[in-house]
């Protein structure tokens, strides 16, 4: 059966999953939802640790997908994506860290991203569609990861925009220099400047009836809705373990579509507990939780850049889900804040300790976890990014070299070229007019 999208404005019309993913967002600025979450069987989380992660994912996908997806293309996106494992790694009893960054590009945001582009290909040629263009802005990882997923695929070409001199200068690199079907578009200005240009161009009569325009930001249901399928993965790692009571799950947070890919998850039956949405001093969730007050603002920038975001854009998506039900939310979620001398500490502290290395964004989720962590409860926080990505913090932190990741350093090889804009919405559409 085909799944049906409404948006959370709900002053557009319900879609298909191919116009949900096409448009991105929908006409009434509303995020994408599906209307219903299905809840796998019993059966499935009985036999979850039997199944390699692609099974796992592949039965996901299809409670999801299933109906608007052949079976086989499906399956393939599904493998095709995870072409990488997310391994679980013991830091001390209870503190579990999931390493989501051994995808291509070295952050969590390579399975989103790989799905979407394989998705959106697939709709693009079934549907003998003009070229599509994708518009994405990014704090760091969304960029790499979305423009190495969607690189050199057919009938594609991609926009990244990105706050000049914002990025960590190896996240740079790992979208500037790839040419071919892949723009990127240096923005002088903040993320939140980038991301209010995108959703200024799905707004723009003349440029959405000359150009096929769609997101690649967590907002895209293609994108933030395969983040699930770790979550499964986690809990099939600890069932190996022989640990599955009271787990709770901690996601260093940006735009929350993470995390609500693992409010997904739990709908979908699978038992965690509850989550912890750990912030960087870019604290708005935070702050919800604590006064029931959503107060978005400009973002700041600190050393966790790619959880620099001052209006969460999925947040939406959790008033939604859980229908503004303030108390239930709070319930399920608990916030942590981490600022900058914290994450310092907590890099240094935890690699004394342990020998683990934590990226600056992990740093914010273990040091959520370890303040959180209630008796009896055993914690995974997701590591979103290789150290190695934040090279001078880290080395900055524990005083040696990083060695460097051999896919890393490939990118550092390339050439960069990019288009330079003020941060102003005339200037962008002149530029995407002329490439478009
Ligand atoms: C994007 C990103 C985050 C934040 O994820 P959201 O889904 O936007 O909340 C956290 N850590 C890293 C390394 C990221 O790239």
């Amino acid at each position: 059966m085909c799944m049906k999208y409404y948006s959370t404005n709900r002053k557009s019309p319900e879609v298909g999953l191919k116009d949900a993913v096409i448009k991105g967002l929908a006409p009434d600025r509303g995020l994408y939802m599906p209307e219903k979450i299905p809840v796998l069987p019993l059966s499935f989380y009985d036999k979850i640790s039997d199944f390699s992660f692609q099974e796992t994912a592949f039965r996901v996908a299809e409670a999801f997908f299933g109906g608007d997806v052949d079976n086989d293309i499906l399956k393939s996106t599904v493998y095709d994506t995870l072409c990488f494992d997310t391994p679980l790694v013991g830091l001390g009893e209870r503190i579990f860290s999931l390493e989501l960054f051994h995808g291509p590009t070295l952050a969590f945001k390579d399975v989103g991203a790989r799905f979407m582009a394989r998705l959106l290909a697939y709709f693009v040629k079934k549907e003998g569609l003009e070229r599509v263009n994708v518009l994405v802005a990014t704090s760091g990882d969304t960029g790499s990861a979305v423009a190495n997923g969607f690189l050199g695929v057919e009938g594609i070409h991609v926009f990244v925009l990105y706050p000049k001199g914002k990025v960590s200068p190896i996240q740079e690199c790992q979208f500037t220099t790839l040419g071919q079907n892949i723009t990127a578009v240096e923005v002088e200005g903040t993320f939140d400047d980038c991301q209010a240009l995108v959703k200024s161009a799905f707004l723009d009569g003349e440029l959405n009836a000359k150009m096929n325009l769609t997101s690649a930001n967590s907002i895209n249901v293609a994108r933030f809705l395969p983040q699930s399928f770790y979550y499964f993965n986690a809990y099939a790692q600890l069932v190996r373990q022989g640990i599955h009571d009271n787990i709770v799950i901690c996601v260093p947070s940006g735009n929350f579509g993470n995390l609500t890919a693992g409010l997904f998850a739990r709908g979908m039956g699978l038992p965690v507990k509850r989550f912890i949405a750990a912030n960087n001093r870019n604290d708005v969730f935070y702050e919800y939780l604590k006064t029931g007050q959503y107060r978005p603002r400009a973002s700041v920038q600190t050393l966790a850049n790619a959880m620099d975001v001052g209006a969460p854009s999925n947040f939406t998506r959790i008033i939604d889900l859980y229908k503004d039900d303030y108390e239930k939310i709070k319930s399920l979620i608990s916030g942590w804040r981490t600022d900058d001398d914290k994450i310092r500490q907590t890099v240094a502290e935890c690699f004394r300790k342990t020998g683990y290395l934590l990226d600056p964004h992990g740093a914010c989720g273990y040091d959520a976890l370890q303040n959180l962590l209630r008796d009896g409860e055993t914690g995974v926080f997701l590591e979103t990014a290789h150290p190695a990505k934040f090279r001078e913090t880290i080395e900055g932190i524990i005083g040696k070299p990083l060695e460097i990741p051999q896919k890393l350093q490939e990118f550092m090889k390339g050439r960069k070229q990019t288009v330079e804009i003020p941060a102003d919405f005339a200037a962008l559409k002149v530029e995407l007019l002329k490439r478009g």
